[in-house]
């Protein structure tokens, strides 16, 4: 069961969440804006509402989680949002990392690859308020060339390597924001695709991820 009510208990929990992230280095006020908006509590059981607000990655079903919030607001600071930007994301899971990019009023395409997970978002009501977000069920390694090219692309999986038909899909002065696998861990990557088409490759933190996997699931 999911909880629809957002009190000032929760407002409150977010604030402080917010600051807690803002202290480890998130310095973009439109971010933390967003992190600020979106109930994360409504994305979980009602039963973990309590730990909605820790800074931490919560398991999902399906052997997935939702993104630690700190994760998910420093992909989206990578990005340098503009307003009506198309962004592909691949892992739209809870859909909340979806839900803060749709708060940047981008045109959000996300890809998910778990039947039942990209049924249970269809049915999410909160969603229905973000006309500019569509989901998307698919293989991410495959993106969507229908709505090809895009501004920006986010992969919220760890990526064995880089996948090349995505770079395909990203649009001249975009970029890409992806973990990349390095063994146990993931090295955040930025992958821009400059004017002359030669992409210009820059390396951050290093987190964890569950598997960015080939192929659909029923
Ligand atoms: N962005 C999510 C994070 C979910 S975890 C959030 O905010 O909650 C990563 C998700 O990527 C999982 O749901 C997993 O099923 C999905 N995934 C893994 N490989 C994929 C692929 N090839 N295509 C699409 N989704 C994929």
């Amino acid at each position: 069961m999911r909880t629809t009510e957002d009190s000032y208990l929760h407002k409150g929990l977010r604030k402080k969440l917010v600051d807690q992230i803002r202290e480890k280095g998130i310095s973009d006020e439109s971010v933390l804006l967003a992190i600020m908006n979106v109930p994360r509590h409504f994305f979980l059981d009602s039963a973990f509402e309590k730990q909605a607000y820790e800074d931490r990655a919560f398991p999902i079903g399906e052997e997935q989680t939702i993104s630690q919030p700190y994760t998910v607001a420093y992909q989206t600071q990578l990005l340098q949002i503009k307003p009506f930007e198309k962004i592909l994301e691949v892992g739209t899971g809870s859909a909340y990392q979806a839900s803060v990019l749709a708060e940047l009023k981008a045109k959000v395409y996300s890809i998910e690859r778990q039947k039942k997970l990209f049924e249970a978002n269809k049915k999410f009501e909160f969603l229905k308020q973000y006309r500019s977000l569509r989901l998307f069920y698919g293989d991410g390694f495959e993106g969507l060339p229908t709505f090809a090219p895009f501004d920006k692309i986010l992969i919220t999986a760890a990526a064995p390597y880089i996948p090349e038909k995505l770079l395909e899909q990203l649009k001249k002065g975009g970029c890409m924001v992806l973990p990349l696998d390095e063994g146990d861990n993931q090295r955040m990557h930025r992958l821009t695709k400059q004017l002359d088409g030669t992409i210009l490759e820059e390396k951050f933190d290093e987190f964890s991820f569950v598997p960015m996997l080939i192929g659909k699931r029923g």
